[in-house]
């Protein structure tokens, strides 16, 4: 069945804003954040017009069911994932803190002098520097996978580097400036044969379906609501139970404790135990919102969808002289990066701004990445499915027009 784009768009009302320029927005900075529909903006609204009230230790009726649709959401989170019984989900502000809970709890007590952390080129900041700081502190060494030209993980260098000493892989499923989709299902074979664990960061592939847990043989998925169309300030960390039991807190306070006394204290089991303090309660049970709606969606369909979309935006760079594509993995998620000879980034986005065409530039959190391309920084676009063909060629016209005039 076709890909009913104009009425998925009915459900996002951002997406008829007008920009200041007096034309309708074209958003293409989903890979940043995504735009959010409108069951999980009525649901925010609904939460604090009917629901709110602090979770886990009123004794009153609103409380209670504030902590059930909390915790029901977290359920629902787990199901949206197709997570098996044996993993938890851990609330988080998103998957920044979902990887740091990794790096900083897992590694305190499992990494030593002589261990081996294996990274690829294509990660964000989100999962180098906290496994830089956690090196640091406990004497592991931090390794990294090369990619090929194409910006694909080269595997041969990703086997040489995976060893006995290797006491994790942390992974990207999809790059945010390449678009390369890492086949997680592969790469978690081979880290589980040599006796590692392994951690993905699910950010970018999560929004595009590709959020399946069932068939890769994982103990860490780091994802953020955001970029899943939900609220901003939530996300998930879902593990296996028993890795998160055995793993120390790394926030300490309200809610997470079994008991304090002053000659100590001890915490509550996975996910309470990483959960300190007042969450964000309406944003973790608006998440499960967001996870409905996608669940409604035709995922077939929208990835074709965004696949037809990539395709054209792709073919239309290449038609630019001097503009270079970064990352032309065969399996990628809608996000293309490029950059044009002599023509800085950081005017191509301004002058994009004047169109309504809303796209980022510059290191995108990727700063060694860039270090490989040898580039200082790059423009990217990145899509959803609620974007169109003529958006595509809107932008496409625009930056022709653009560059006719920055050259
Ligand atoms: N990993 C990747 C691949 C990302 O693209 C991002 C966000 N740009 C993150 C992690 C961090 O996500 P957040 O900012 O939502 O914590």
């Amino acid at each position: 069945m076709k890909f009913d784009v104009e009425k998925i768009r009915e459900d996002f009302p951002i997406l008829s804003e007008k920009m200041a320029c007096g034309r309708p927005l074209v958003y293409f900075d989903n890979a940043a954040t995504a735009q959010k529909p409108r069951p999980v903006i009525e649901a925010t609204a609904q939460f604090y017009s009917q629901d709110n009230a602090n979770i886990h230790r009123g004794a009153y009726e609103l409380s209670d069911r504030a902590t059930s649709m909390y915790e029901k959401s977290r359920e629902d989170v787990k199901n949206f994932l197709h997570a098996a019984a044996e993993y938890e989900a851990v609330f988080t502000s998103g998957a920044t803190e979902s990887l740091n809970i990794v790096a900083q709890c897992w590694g305190a007590d499992n990494l030593k002098p002589g261990d081996e952390i294996l990274l690829s080129e294509m990660e964000h900041h989100a999962n180098i520097v906290p496994w830089q700081f956690m090196a640091e502190r406990t004497g592991a060494k931090i390794k990294v996978a090369k990619i090929t030209p194409e910006g694909e993980l080269d595997m041969d260098d990703f086997r040489a580097k995976l060893g006995g000493r290797t006491k994790i892989v942390s992974i990207a499923h999809a790059s945010n400036v390449l678009g390369t989709i890492n086949d997680i299902s592969s790469i978690a074979a081979e880290a589980r044969r040599a006796g590692a664990l392994i951690s993905v960061d699910a950010a970018q592939s999560s929004p595009h379906f590709l959020d399946n847990l069932e068939c890769a043989d994982i103990d860490f998925l780091s994802l953020s609501s955001h970029k899943c169309f939900g609220p901003t300030g939530s996300g998930a960390l879902v593990a296996r139970k028993k890795l998160l039991d055995n793993m120390r807190p790394w926030k300490f306070g309200g809610d997470m404790i079994e008991d304090v006394a002053w000659s100590g204290t001890t915490f509550r089991p996975s996910p309470e135990r990483f959960e300190a303090g007042t969450p964000n309660i309406s944003g973790n049970v608006v998440f499960s919102q967001a996870c409905a709606y996608l669940s409604k969606i035709d995922r077939m369909a929208a990835q074709e969808h965004e696949d037809e979309l990539l395709e054209a935006l792709t073919e239309g760079l290449l038609e630019f002289d001097g503009l270079k594509i970064f990352g032309r993995a065969k399996n990628k998620v809608p996000v293309v990066s490029f950059a044009v000879e002599g023509v800085h980034y950081n005017d191509i986005s301004s002058m994009l701004n004047n169109y309504a065409i809303a796209v980022r530039a510059g290191h995108h959190c990727a700063e060694p990445l860039m270090g490989t391309l040898g580039l200082m920084g790059t423009c990217r676009v990145s899509l959803a499915f609620y974007n169109t063909m003529e958006e595509v060629e809107y932008f496409l016209r625009s930056l022709r027009h653009i560059l006719s005039v920055l050259r």
